[in-house]
């Protein structure tokens, strides 16, 4: 396993595959307040690339052209919100899109625990620590606690996924699934532009 830390964009001729996990850290969970600060990606193969932003500089044509590319699926745990930043602070639309908490959702019915540890543990008997969940993203040099935390958060989610698609077949909810899946970018727009407490489905 290797952590590789890029500033500002992944670098060239790096080839992550047909589903690349994706997660991001931010300053706070408000997008328009917050800036993001890193995004952190992996092929599944053990490995996390780490790409961090210095404040107000998003030119990151590489990573763009991966989360816009239609050959790629992303895989994030809870999407919403990692699309949402990425739209605002990039300006691109993430798709096509997998997510481990909506599919979970779907199918882990018998509880109301949807946490990415909480799936860890359950699903491929992962201990995740969360410590460095709310530390300070924005720093200029990242510690080696919180690089070894933000690539955690991507190196399971492969087999994550692995696990909640035998699930969702066999539950019968893996059109809704990818319904639900297609939706993500236009959610993540509502929350951006005004709706983000609203279910624009209710009464
Ligand atoms: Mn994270």
């Amino acid at each position: 396993m290797a952590i590789h830390l890029h500033k500002g964009d992944l670098p060239e001729g790096l080839d992550l595959g047909p589903v690349v996990a994706i997660d991001t850290e931010t300053m706070g969970l408000n997008p328009h307040r917050d800036r993001l600060c890193l995004a952190q990606l992996s092929a599944g193969d053990g490995d996390a690339h780490l790409v961090q932003f210095a404040k107000g500089q998003y030119d990151a044509p590489r990573l763009k052209a991966l989360l816009a590319d239609p050959a790629r699926l992303k895989l994030f745990h809870y999407a919403r919100f990692d699309v949402a930043v990425m739209r605002h602070y990039l300006g691109v639309v993430t798709e096509p899109i997998y997510c481990t908490k909506i599919a979970a959702r779907l199918v882990r019915t018998y509880t109301d625990r949807f946490g990415l540890k909480d799936l860890a543990r359950e699903l491929i008997g992962v201990e995740l620590s969360k410590q460095q969940q709310s530390s300070d993203w924005g720093a200029e040099t990242l510690s080696e606690e919180q690089l070894a935390y933000a690539a955690s958060d991507v190196l399971h989610l492969h087999k994550l996924k692995a696990k909640l698609d035998v699930l969702l077949d066999r539950e019968g909810r893996r059109e809704l699934a990818e319904a639900a899946f297609r939706f993500v970018p236009y959610r993540a727009a509502l929350d951006l532009e005004g709706w983000p407490d609203v279910d624009i489905f209710s009464h």
